[in-house]
């Protein structure tokens, strides 16, 4: 980490300055673990999800997505096993009664070198104990028993007392599209293997210490399910590995700062699976999942539901249920480790340092920023803004000399400025200035358009 520049505060500082991302409810006083995006940061994560939906879906031959409810029958949370066991082992500290995680407690204590995982509740409290881990808010050690709360959180539905029901907003998206693997197979008419994706909201009940949006209680979740027939699921297993890789790698980031990490423990179901983990501010941690879930779910909803998920093969009349290879990534968890890697403090010749985010251009808010030279190229400018508009996302800034704007785009990573000037009136050409090199060339309207789509497609 030493050779890079970014911190978890100078990110929160930037965000916040620039319409990128704000403190949820702050008026209010805030409300722990919620965060809400800014006009600019809107656009930087409507980027980040159409760049996965394009890779794992549009341009794949054989995926198709869905939108399902955020509510869902109570039965598929009993199906899935969450009303049972989606819990996290907690740990109340007596003295200043803030309540943490155990496993999170002994995985920075002996920083990453223990895996908290492979551990039952007795065996984290006794190393927990032995270690003498101390509260990290207080610093005493007086902890309460580990505890386990499920992370669901519940709500009612009906309009009198009497008629209330316990429903869940849902703790992932994967439901949905397990529950609609027939409808999506039939209507699509889809030969196994094929696979199914998702993009929403998703609600957990958990304790964080306080990084960012790495983990908080509302976030957005960007799934894809493998359906494919057992004796082919290690390969696709495989392949979902790399596919989820060089996404990452193709949106920018550094192959040092990426690395699998495999499970040891797995699930009673799953026959593999490992974690992409990224080089955050705060350490190496999990950014997504691939699983290999056997055929698990679907087994699972055909029981409790009491309907077939059975695949019947259109070839030999076989009947079989499929087995899942899992993809799940977190589009906030992503967008953290997008700012991260962009984040970039330049000293330049004449002394100064240049704040600048190295986005993708198919992830930057705006493609490019119209700068009129003087405010009496305005007009020239607009006209140029108002093409460009129905093209790309674009800005515009008349306000201040034009390095100060230059600067305002570099630290939210606008890649190209497009500055107007008294030539633009004469030859129809503009100055175009990259963000990364900061080296300037003129194009005509025509040319910029071309290069804009050329440069910005992902
Ligand atoms: P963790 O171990 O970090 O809690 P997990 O293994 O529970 O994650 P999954 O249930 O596999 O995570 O969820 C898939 C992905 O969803 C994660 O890899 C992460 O990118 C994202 N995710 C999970 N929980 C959160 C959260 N509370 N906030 C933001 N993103 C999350």
């Amino acid at each position: 980490m030493a050779d890079r520049a970014v911190t978890m505060e100078k990110l929160v500082a930037l965000c916040k300055a620039r319409g990128i991302i704000f403190p949820g409810s702050e008026i209010y006083g805030g409300m722990g673990n919620t965060w809400d995006y800014g006009p600019v940061g809107v656009e930087i994560k409507n980027n980040i999800k159409r760049a996965w939906w394009k890779r794992f879906v549009s341009e794949s031959d054989n995926s198709y997505g869905v939108d399902a409810a955020i509510l869902m029958n109570s039965r598929v949370w009993e199906a899935s096993g969450h009303t049972t066991s989606f819990s996290d082992p907690k740990m109340d500290c007596k003295k200043c009664k803030t309540r943490h995680r155990a496993d999170n407690l002994i995985e920075a204590y002996s920083k990453g070198a223990v895996n908290p995982d492979t551990m039952s509740n007795e065996e984290m409290e006794k190393y927990i104990e032995e270690h003498h881990i101390n509260c990290p808010n207080c610093g005493n050690f007086d902890w309460t028993n580990i505890r386990t709360f499920n992370l669901m959180f519940e709500t009612s539905r009906g309009v009198t007392d009497e008629s209330q029901n316990k429903i869940y907003l849902r703790p992932e998206t994967a439901q949905g599209e397990f529950v609609n693997f027939l409808n999506v197979q039939r209507t699509a008419r889809a030969k196994v293997p094929f696979g199914i994706a998702q993009v929403g909201k998703a609600f957990r009940n958990e304790i964080t210490p306080g990084n960012f949006i790495f983990r908080t209680i509302e976030f957005e979740q960007m799934e894809h399910q493998w359906f494919c027939k057992e004796g082919t699921d290690e390969a696709f297993y495989n392949e979902y590995k790399e596919k989820a890789m060089s996404f990452l790698v193709d949106l920018g980031f550094d192959k040092e700062h990426l690395r699998f990490h495999d499970h040891d423990k797995l699930a009673h179901y799953a026959r593999a699976a490992c974690d992409i983990q990224y080089l955050y501010p705060m350490g190496w941690q999990e950014l997504n999942g691939i699983h290999n879930r056997t055929d698990y779910d679907l087994s699972r909803h055909q029981e409790f539901s009491g309907k077939t998920l059975t695949y019947v093969d259109p070839m030999n009349g076989e009947r079989y249920i499929p087995y899942v290879i899992e993809y799940s990534i977190g589009a906030d968890r992503l967008m953290l480790a997008v700012l991260s890697e962009a984040y970039d403090e330049e000293k330049l010749e004449n002394g100064e340092v240049r704040n600048v985010m190295h986005f993708h251009p198919a992830i930057a808010a705006y493609k490019a920023a119209i700068l009129p030279l003087q405010k009496n190229l305005a007009p020239k400018a607009k006209e140029f803004l108002v093409r460009l508009k129905k093209l790309f996302s674009v800005t515009y800034d008349e306000a201040g000399s034009i390095g100060k704007r230059y600067r305002r785009q570099d630290e939210i990573g606008t890649p190209y400025c497009i500055t107007v000037d008294f030539d633009t009136l004469e030859d129809g050409t503009m100055t175009v200035r990259d963000r990364d090199t900061m080296e300037q060339q003129r194009l005509t309207a025509e040319q910029i358009i071309a290069f804009l789509t050329e440069k910005c497609a992902f």
